[in-house]
């Protein structure tokens, strides 16, 4: 045996670890890995289980900059359980196994369990039965504050995402008698509002070389594909809003990838409990894969990092992207399994993965909040977004949205009319300056236009009263009527060029 089995490995393959089993790993692996390793308590589940980073890093040495790796297993609880067992396997090798080396160029920043809640209740969900991966934008959950506040508070330049998905979706193309066939997807932070050199570099150079190195380590890689839910749909990949993890962090500056590997039917008869011995070998390839082609590129990712860092590029962020057909190639043939007889049949889909930008926005100085100031300042607050309470009112240029209501086929809001005024905010008004690190997140949240925003959520797209001048205003970039503070040399943005 393994000095030092995971709960797993003690348990010979025969049933899933638990979170309290994983707490005590965590605990030996941080006791075993010295001055290389530390726990953090990085929050507490929606049911009281502690949340954990496992920090592992050697000591800094001047003039040996390395980079910094999140790596989140587990967030969809029991349901994908691998990544969480394949993590611990992985930190343990990092520390005090055959894997030491890594330390040499990369930090670790290691969240195996992060739904411990879902684990033990044999979820998907957390304690409250909420899919954590869609709450990025509200963190109305304990679970995805945590995980948001951990890429602030380690600021790590590459961040990996592991899930799992079955292979045969019983209610929907299994019904068509098929399901999918690859052994390892792998998709980036894709919202348009992500900086352009962390996208670019994602889609053209780092996806190709972990497919690459996958695929020469033997399994079946790709590009993500959204869920294929009929052979009559078309293929996209992944969704583009902040409610994911991949793509929140991607606004917060982190070159961020999402693994995803296959899953076969609960309740087939494997060597392992649920096939687990099988799905973590997968999912440890991926990662050894994923690591060394992010140590090979690491002074590259550096770079791309440090740039996107910055401000967009004339200060306009587009709000929205869709996926449109790819009018240069319009089909796509992919490999599904028949349902019978498991054999492989090529079935030709539309090709819609090309991404077209919508909604472009003028980046403005600032925004006000002018009513409903408790529910924004706690929304600005779990993300960590500065703002400052108006302690006398404020009179200054604010451009100011109506809305003629929400369109439910479209699923967006209308703006009906956009009006420029001089305008005076009373006192207890909201000024959320737009700063660096809250420029590609806050136009997002707070503009009805976006399909990020939380006036896509009841709780707020109640309080947005139709023909009536939206109550989140902008204070742009050429105001005639600046407030002094915004003037000043300190504040974050840099001129216009154009003014
Ligand atoms: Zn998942």
């Amino acid at each position: 045996m393994t000095e030092l089995p995971t709960p797993l490995e003690h348990h010979q393959y025969q049933r899933y670890s638990s979170s309290a089993e994983i707490e005590a790993c965590l605990g030996a692996l941080a006791t075993a890995g010295g001055p290389y390793a530390r726990l953090d308590r990085i929050g507490t589940s929606a049911r009281g289980r502690p949340l954990h980073a496992l920090v592992c890093a050697a000591p800094r040495r001047p003039g040996r900059p390395r980079l910094r790796v999140m790596m989140v297993g587990s967030q969809h609880g029991a349901s994908e359980a691998a990544g969480c067992e394949a993590l611990l396997m992985l930190a343990r090798a990092v520390l005090i196994g055959e894997a030491q080396e890594w330390l040499d160029s990369l930090e670790f920043v290691f969240i195996p369990n992060a739904n411990p809640d879902g684990r033990e209740l044999d979820s998907s969900r957390n304690g409250n039965e909420v899919n954590i991966n869609r709450d990025f934008v509200l963190l109305s959950q304990p679970e995805t504050s945590a995980l948001d506040n951990a890429v602030l508070r380690y600021e790590p330049e590459v961040i990996l995402d592991a899930h799992e998905s079955a292979s045969l979706k019983t209610r929907t193309l299994g019904r068509e008698g098929y399901l999918t066939d690859f052994e390892a997807q792998f998709d980036m932070a894709a919202s348009p509002a992500v900086a352009p050199a962390l996208r670019e570099y994602g889609e053209a150079e780092l996806l190709p070389a972990l497919i690459a190195a996958v695929q020469g380590r033997g399994l079946r890689a790709q590009r993500y594909i959204r869920e294929i839910t009929s052979t009559r749909q078309p293929i996209t990949h992944g969704g583009l809003t902040a409610r994911k993890f991949r793509n929140k962090a991607g606004l917060r500056g982190a070159l961020t990838v999402l693994l995803e590997t296959p899953m076969e039917p609960k309740d087939g008869s494997y060597p392992s409990y649920r096939n687990i011995a099988e799905r973590v070998a997968r999912q440890s390839l991926c990662m050894q894969a994923f690591l060394a082609v992010v140590s090979r590129e690491s002074a590259r990712i550096a770079r791309v990092v440090a740039t996107a860092s910055r401000l967009p590029e004339q200060q306009v962020l587009p709000l929205n992207g869709v996926w449109v057909k790819d009018l240069q190639s319009p089909e796509v043939v992919i490999e599904l399994r028949r349902r019978e007889d498991y054999l492989r049949q090529a079935v030709t889909f539309e090709n819609w993965r090309k991404m077209e930008v919508r909604d472009p926005l003028a980046l403005p100085r600032a925004y006000l909040i002018t009513a409903h100031t408790g529910v924004f300042a706690s929304l600005l607050a779990r993300h960590q977004l500065a703002f400052e309470v108006l302690a006398e009112s404020m009179t200054c240029t604010q451009e100011r949205e109506c809305f003629r209501g929400f369109d439910p086929v479209e699923g967006a809001w209308h703006a009906v009319e956009t009006e420029r005024v001089r305008a005076k905010a009373e006192p207890g008004s909201l000024l959320v300056p737009l700063t660096s690190r809250s420029a590609r997140l806050l136009p997002l949240l707070l503009e009805p236009r976006s399909e990020s925003s939380v006036f896509r959520y009841l709780a707020y797209a109640r309080l947005l009263e139709e023909r009536t001048p939206l109550f989140v205003t902008r204070i742009p970039r050429d105001a005639e009527y600046l407030p002094e503070r915004l003037k000043s040399e300190s504040h974050p943005l840099p001129p216009n060029p154009e003014s």
